[in-house]
């Protein structure tokens, strides 16, 4: 199988893509902007598999996307391109609306029009999979409720109603052209070569560097944790085993109040790379005001994805956030690169003839 995936050069694209490199005979094609969050160092283990290719290409352009679809010939497509931090969707709106709506429509035509002119049985064959977030579905007030498939959406920030509206797009080509689509919605993940504007990283990076860990409000914002690898492999199962027209929610069961997190991280560590005066790094945790609109709790029923296609995540919150960490003290060249600017000098000299 030859699989398009879109914004694979970002955090869960690039975990989908090294565990389908790893784990199968497929083939890959990833489509990336490379904006800001797009990072090639991500994809170095599979750079070099005859497996894998690259295209710089935005979604929002209609003809470089039919060019790939043309050069490429997949057999899938798992979309993840998006603008997808809900802080930068507060500043500025307008990204979010272009890419993660009118990219998303983009991508459905040209997927459509192909997918018309295959032959029957590759015509049978195919999938396109969106990949969303739980964030579609607002927030819970009742501390017992949990998000399924059909709790009705509810977006807060323009990220989240931005990702609503693509949801609605690909279900709307299903019922309407018929195309077959698949849809996932997740709750937060965590873990390697996380871009360092999203919590977790944020308070490993700035804790090493002995900057203040900024927390919103009082950090009582409940989120579901879910490790990256495990989300990469329930996308596999549901690109290659889900049923067309079907929604799958996916969750870690680890739900966890922000400010639990923050403490979490800290005495990890402490215990791993105490501070050379010996405080605890909980010492640098600084209350800010809180976002607008902050959801207050989300929290994932992923029991249809546990049902039907036998999905449980493997690391627990413990396990997984070790790791994390523990990646992110091995791993200082690929945050030193990002941080400062090296990373985009690589762009440059590698991709300056694209
Ligand atoms: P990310 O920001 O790390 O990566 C996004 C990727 O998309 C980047 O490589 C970027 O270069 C690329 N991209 C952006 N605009 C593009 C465009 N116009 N054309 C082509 N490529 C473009 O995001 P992520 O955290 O890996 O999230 C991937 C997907 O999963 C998103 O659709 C997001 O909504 C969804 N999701 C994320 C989470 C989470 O916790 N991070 C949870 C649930 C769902």
């Amino acid at each position: 199988m030859k699989i398009l995936v879109t914004g694979g050069a970002g955090f869960i694209g690039s975990a989908v893509i090294r565990h389908i490199i790893r784990n199968t005979t497929d083939s890959v094609v990833n489509l990336d902007k490379l904006t800001y969050a797009g990072n090639l160092e991500s994809m170095a283990e599979v750079s070099a598999s005859e497996l894998y290719a690259f295209e710089q290409v935005d979604i929002c352009d209609r003809a470089e996307v039919e060019r790939v679809f043309r050069e490429h010939q997949p057999n899938a497509v798992m979309h993840l391109a998006a603008e997808s931090h809900v802080d930068r969707s507060i500043d500025g709106p307008a990204a979010f609306i272009e890419t993660n709506i009118v990219g998303t429509y983009t991508l459905l035509e040209v997927a459509r029009q192909y997918w018309q002119g295959l032959d029957e049985a590759r015509k049978a064959a195919f999938r396109f999979h969106h990949i969303s977030t739980d964030e579609v579905y607002g927030d819970l007030e009742d501390p017992q409720e949990l998000f399924t498939e059909t709790t009705p959406y509810a977006p807060s920030s323009p990220y989240s109603a931005s990702k609503a509206s693509s949801d609605h797009l690909v279900r709307a080509w299903r019922r309407t052209y018929g195309l077959p689509t698949l849809v996932t919605n997740c709750s937060n993940n965590y873990g390697p070569y996380h871009f360092p504007e999203k919590l977790i990283p944020l308070m490993i990076l700035n804790a090493l560097e002995g900057k203040p860990l900024p927390v919103y409000g009082k950090g009582n914002q409940v989120r579901d944790w879910l490790y990256v690898e495990d989300h990469a492999r329930a996308l596999y199962k549901v690109v290659t085993e889900g049923e067309i027209g079907e929604t799958y929610n996916i969750g870690g069961h680890n739900e966890k109040q922000n400010i639990e997190v923050v403490h979490t991280l800290c005495d990890l560590l402490d215990e791993l790379r105490p501070q050379a005066n010996g405080s605890s790094y909980r010492s640098l945790i600084t209350h800010v005001q809180d976002r607008p609109g902050h959801d207050l709790r989300y929290a994932i029923d992923a029991s249809k994805i546990q049902r039907e296609l036998g999905w449980t995540p493997e690391e627990t919150f413990e396990s997984g956030i070790r790791k994390s960490v523990e990646w992110y003290l091995s791993n200082p060249e690929w945050v030193a690169h990002i941080k400062s600017g090296e990373y985009q000098q690589w762009l440059d000299k590698n991709y300056s003839t694209r």
